[in-house]
């Protein structure tokens, strides 16, 4: 078969790749401990998944508008509204397929060829993908080690051209782990602004947070004036561990959810209509949602703590970002550079085939020298994992030394 040019760069997803093959090799039988999967470990609280339920027992088995139904988009704006201090538009609320379809649906409707998309590195693995699909070209941009990756102003202005139009970035940080501050947000936000460039701010992670807060800063939570065009992306799928069910959503003004919703009804048309009803219960009782979400959250700072204390005891030549939100471990795995290892691909391959632990190789991310686990996962399962990657990696810093 010939292929169109369309998908000429198109590969798949590194990061499903890698949770595939552990699966498989899990399923041979394999002892595979598997940190390669973004998602929360812990089910779909009952009382949401029980919505779902009553929603297919009710008939809610059909079309709903393309844009998601009233209620839910009326329950996500005024969710938002409390953080953002205003009372927000339903109708900029853009209902998805989790939140990577209306990430597509965005990129897809507000870029096209000749256009230049920043995006920030360490990356989500689809995120340069989305930018190519719609014929724009990505932009990588990488802060300093030293404001843990983090972009500044002054990172992005060396990359402008007359040509950049966005800049799509995670905080929490999608592999990172890494969280903007307020200021930072709002440093972004300005230079975003003064050049006309919108940004796509993916806060998927938001409810994510070891920070004091309840949330992670985001960009609702800027003065309006600071922000100029933007699409927010949040949504389900971490927060109240829903990734199965896939509901996410677009915040924006609402001309662009407009042309959001005109694509989506073209191409998925509407978001699964039962899973709209689960997320309606979640979404329209916020202190119930909010429970749900802090006990999820005791558990992943625990293992935040947990697994950055085991780092330390077994490998403290391993550098690496510390986490203020999500539940990522992003590590430095050039120290073992050398003969036998020269890439973070190598790096995973060798943990995997030797010790059973599926990590995601920077490559994914924009970055051979790091990888990435997840921490989403028992406190035993992580300790032992740990204790596993010291058997191939404390040899190997050993051997380089
Ligand atoms: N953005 C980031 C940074 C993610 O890690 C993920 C999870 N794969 C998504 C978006 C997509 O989330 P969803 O499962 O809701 O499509
Ligand atoms: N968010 C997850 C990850 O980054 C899920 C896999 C995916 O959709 O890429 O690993």
């Amino acid at each position: 078969m010939r292929f169109s040019s369309n998908i000429a760069q198109l590969r798949p997803s590194a990061t499903i790749a890698v949770s595939t093959l552990a699966k498989r090799l899990k399923a041979e039988g394999r002892d595979i401990i598997d940190l390669s999967a973004g998602e929360p470990d812990f089910d779909t609280p009952d009382w949401i998944a029980e919505a779902g339920v009553q929603a297919i027992r009710d008939g809610h088995t059909r079309y709903t508008p393309a844009a998601g139904i009233p209620e839910l988009r009326r329950a996500i704006a005024a969710y938002h509204s409390a953080e953002a201090g205003r009372s927000l538009d339903a109708e900029g609320v853009v209902v998805g397929a989790g939140a990577k379809q209306p990430l597509f649906n965005a990129c897809f409707t507000l870029f096209g060829p000749g256009d230049e998309v920043l995006v920030a590195e360490p990356y989500w693995t689809s995120y340069p993908e989305m930018v190519t699909l719609a014929r724009a070209t990505p932009v990588p941009v990488r802060g300093s080690e030293a404001r843990d990756l983090k972009l500044t102003p002054e990172d992005l202005e060396r990359v402008r051209t007359p040509a950049t139009r966005g800049l799509l970035f995670s905080s929490p940080s999608n592999p990172s782990g890494a969280v903007y501050t307020l200021d930072e947000l709002a440093a972004v936000a300005d230079w975003a602004r003064a050049h006309d460039v919108v940004l796509l701010a993916d806060e998927i992670y938001q409810r994510i947070y070891f920070g004091d807060a309840d949330r992670a800063p985001g960009l609702l939570a800027l003065d309006a004036g600071t922000l100029g065009p933007h699409v927010i992306f949040n949504g389900a799928s971490k927060a109240v561990a829903m990734t199965g069910w896939r509901i996410g959503y677009s915040l924006s003004d609402v001309d662009v959810a407009r042309q959001i919703t005109a694509f989506q009804s073209h191409t998925t048309s509407n978001a699964a209509s039962p899973s709209q009803y689960a997320a309606l219960a979640a979404y329209s009782d916020p202190p119930r949602m909010n429970a749900a979400v802090a006990d999820m959250g005791v558990a992943f700072r625990r293992r935040r703590d947990l697994v950055v204390a085991r780092m330390a005891e077994r490998l403290p030549a391993i550098p690496y970002v510390r986490p203020e939100g999500a539940f990522y471990l992003y590590f430095r795995v050039d120290g073992v550079f050398g003969d036998r290892f020269t890439s973070a691909s190598d790096v995973c391959t060798a943990v995997l085939e030797e010790v059973g632990v599926a990590l995601v190789p920077g490559e994914a991310f924009g970055d051979p020298t790091y990888a990435r686990m997840s921490y989403a996962t028992s406190d035993a399962v992580l300790e032992e994992a740990i204790d596993r990657m010291a058997r191939v990696l404390g040899p190997a810093l050993a051997a380089v030394r």
